[in-house]
């Protein structure tokens, strides 16, 4: 390691960062998408790049088909036990006033092939399936599970924790304008209820309400010696039922701090250095597609490199998801162990954070994130009320930062960076 990345590895680390940060963004609450914890989030994010960096981010305008989730519960209509509690999915529809009334089919985990087995029973019913470890090669988004369901005729959809007990689950529903169904997250305790007896049937009440909406993604660029740009990101929004902080308080509050460790560098990097933080990734990526999607072929093609940071705390493991790009994948892993750490790599490219957006218009892209393939590991904890500041160990969240600190300074500053 040279002089210069070195002392950018150590300032991203000095002076209470990056746990500071962390702190006060899981201070601002889940930032769910149009809360005032979000819009709390994005202030405090554009005034601390300016503090750590000298220049303003520019806020740019996000519109969004807005959501705002109401109550949600469901009841037994033989009425065995009361109402129990569910957490709607966002962008689910709402149910009628007086509720969606039908009976429960339980596919189990709610793979492909548990939906043709039963392909006869579904019409009309309300399908209930299981949500899984996100971080593995294998694992089955809930979205497809929920096309799925529409697919099969469903009317409603309902999605347990995979953790035992009383922890509900949230996520997206992949629901848009056109189509969709009334969708909830429950806990496992809750759906061993609504099974007990064999599948009952069951009114669903999820109250919400869909309106035109604006916010915004936090974008400042450092300028280096070329036209060229590496843009280090992370997504702001997070889920209420906790404080979002493994995802993703952890990858923004890196991003701060290799934006402030970099910034008095940046003017003799070979390619400057582009903080995005993007909003509304949990609805289906919406903001950081708005942002790719939105350059020109050239602003395209003068990104040389996405490094996207979506919780990169909670296990001491890290891995980049590297989107189908060998050479980026090559370049990543081999600079990561020039800055004498371990980093796992896989392939194929996931469609479960912002770097998708980078890579499916060609820009090399990857998504750094920890626990993969650990089930066991704090992230099994993500989309739950326990993603809290408790689950993120400081040695890991720092050691992560540094990492991030070498590679971002080294793709920064590498004569020729060829990972196209
Ligand atoms: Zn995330």
């Amino acid at each position: 390691m040279d002089a210069i990345t070195e002392k950018i590895v150590e300032a991203a680390c000095a002076g209470g960062a990056p746990m500071a940060d962390f702190a006060a963004l899981c201070d601002t609450g889940g930032r769910f998408g149009g809360s005032e914890s979000e819009a709390a989030a994005c202030d405090y994010l554009a005034r601390r790049l300016t503090a750590l960096t000298g220049a303003e981010p520019q806020r740019a305008t996000v519109d969004d088909l807005g959501w705002t989730r109401g109550p949600a519960s469901i009841e037994r209509c033989d009425g065995a036990g009361a109402n129990f509690p569910c957490v709607s999915l966002v962008r689910s529809p709402a149910t009628p006033p007086d509720g969606l009334e039908a009976g429960l089919i339980d596919l189990g985990r709610g793979a492909e092939a548990d939906f043709t087995a039963q392909a006869a029973e579904i019409p009309g019913k309300i399908v209930m399936v299981r949500h899984e470890y996100m971080f593995t090669a294998g694992t089955i988004h809930r979205r497809r599970k929920y096309q799925w369901a529409m697919d099969h005729g469903a009317v409603g959809f309902l999605i347990a924790c995979h953790l035992p007990g009383d922890l509900p689950v949230t996520g997206s529903s992949g629901a848009t304008a056109e189509r969709g169904i009334p969708a909830a997250g429950i806990s496992a305790a809750t759906a061993a209820a609504l099974t007990a007896g064999g599948p009952a049937r069951l009114r669903l009440h999820i109250a919400a309400e869909q309106a035109p909406r604006r916010t915004q993604n936090l974008i400042l660029d450092l300028p280096g010696q070329s036209a060229e740009w590496v843009v280090l990101s992370a997504h702001i929004d997070g889920h209420h039922l906790g404080e979002s902080a493994m995802d993703n308080a952890t990858g923004l509050a890196a991003a701060l701090a290799v934006a402030g460790a970099a910034a008095p560098h940046a003017a003799s990097f070979r390619r400057g250095l582009r903080i995005a933080f993007f909003n509304v990734e949990e609805w289906a990526l919406a903001g950081s597609a708005h942002y790719v999607d939105g350059l020109s072929a050239a602003e395209r093609a003068a990104i040389q490199l996405n490094v996207n940071l979506d919780s990169i705390a909670g296990s001491p493991n890290l891995t980049a998801l590297t989107s189908g790009f060998a050479a980026a994948e090559a370049w990543l892993v081999e600079r990561a162990r020039a800055h004498g750490r371990t980093l796992g790599a896989y392939r194929p490219l996931m469609a479960n954070s912002d770097h998708y957006n980078f890579a499916r218009h060609g820009i090399p892209a990857a998504r750094i994130v920890a626990g993969f393939d650990e089930p066991q590991s704090a992230l099994r904890y993500v989309l739950t009320p326990e993603d809290d500041r408790g689950k993120v160990d400081a040695r890991d969240l720092t050691a992560a930062t540094r990492l991030i600190a070498g590679i971002v300074a080294d793709a920064c500053r590498a004569p020729d960076l060829r990972l196209r």
